[in-house]
């Protein structure tokens, strides 16, 4: 296979597409881009005999803002709606691969939505047949084949590997709105967490007896997460906040400008879901980090209307210069989550 195949948002893949150039050029200025609008995925096609895991591994999944997968993949195929399953088994099996799982996926389009019960109803034959010819087998490296559809005739063969890939179908962590909560921003939040931290390390990072801060915290959506987890939370924000919330007795509303509070004693989290200009978001959440202020930190950086991915990647490395030259030790990590539009989501951890 000498394609790389992401999953995007529809109408994000030309900001992929340029992120992927960026972070590609150094290893070969004859990789390409292929994408069209709205269509939820990004091609990136490799010279002939060039093979795609090589630039794989240099691209990991978690590095990436505007990816929600990442594949090995093989050209499209063109299939015959009488019989699509002799020519797929056949580019399988001449691969000469074999996998642990099949499955099947489409584009975040209507679309693409339209094409789930063609998946379905092609999920049996397809997983029969190729374990009677070996392709699908119980111990093949955890790898996983993935069929991705693009229409009820065109099909990418791709593949993944443990390493790194979303373990999510179609790149997309579905969670279910919790009632209590004040605002449908809570899945925001609870997102980035399963993005940006292990499930079995959130004891570790999310815990009781934590301090946060929330600014642009009204109604409460991001504050009501930090409370599931047991934490105190300073909410700044001029508006009013969910009631219930603050008679958990775990909350503190402060009607004050994020831009410019700083917290009585030094705290765990920060997060920050004020829309306003990037540049602005970001110097105000240097400061904090700068200061230590804080051991985490979540926030949203919107998105200009042109110029996405340079924006985002002129914020992010005017982050890593400043606290690099401060001395300070940090991971981190943006997202263009599922839950997020005309946004992104970043993750700082400090040492
Ligand atoms: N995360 C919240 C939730 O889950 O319910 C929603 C936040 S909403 C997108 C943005 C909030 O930022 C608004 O409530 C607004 O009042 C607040 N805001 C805007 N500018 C602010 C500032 N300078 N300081 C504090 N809050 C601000």
């Amino acid at each position: 296979p000498n394609e790389l195949l992401f999953y995007c948002r529809p109408g994000f893949e030309r900001d992929l597409a340029r992120e992927l150039t960026d972070k590609t050029y150094h290893l070969d200025n004859h990789i390409q881009t292929v994408n069209d609008p709205n269509t939820g995925f990004t091609r990136l096609v490799l010279p002939e005999g060039q093979p795609a895991n090589t630039v794989h591994k240099q691209l990991p999944l978690t590095h990436l803002v505007f990816a929600r997968q990442i594949l090995v993949a093989f050209s499209p195929l063109q299939l015959n709606r009488n019989d699509r399953i002799t020519a797929l088994v056949s580019l399988i099996q001449e691969s000469g691969w074999n996998f642990e799982e099949l499955w099947q996926e489409w584009p975040d389009t209507n679309d693409g939505k339209g094409l789930t019960g063609l998946c379905k109803s092609l999920q049996r034959p397809l997983e029969g047949i190729l374990k009677k010819r070996g392709a699908l087998r119980r111990k093949a490296g955890k790898r996983r084949l993935h069929l991705f559809w693009t229409s009820g005739d065109c099909v990418q063969v791709a593949m993944s590997f443990p390493q790194n890939r979303s373990e999510w179908p179609n790149g997309i962590k579905h969670l279910r709105f919790p009632h209590a909560a004040p605002s449908r921003s809570t899945l925001k939040l609870e997102e980035a967490w399963h993005a940006f931290i292990e499930r079995d390390a959130w004891d570790q990072h999310l815990h009781a007896g934590m301090q946060a801060a929330d600014l642009g915290a009204a109604p409460g959506g991001w504050t009501w997460q930090l409370v599931q987890r047991g934490m105190f939370v300073y909410a700044i924000d001029n508006g009013p906040m969910n009631a219930d919330l603050v008679r958990t007795g775990l909350v503190e509303h402060l009607k004050e400008d994020g831009f410019v509070w700083s917290p009585p004693d030094r705290l765990d989290w920060l997060v920050c879901d004020i829309v306003d200009q990037p540049v602005r978001v970001t110097r105000m959440i240097e400061r904090w980090l700068v200061n230590q202020w804080c051991w985490y930190s979540i926030f949203n950086l919107k998105l200009p209307m042109k110029k996405r991915w340079e924006e985002v990647s002129a914020c992010i490395e005017q982050l890593e210069t400043t606290l690099s030259d401060a001395g300070i030790t940090f991971d981190i990590a943006c997202k263009h989550l599922y839950h997020d539009r005309e946004e992104v989501t970043v993750y700082v951890r400090l040492y």
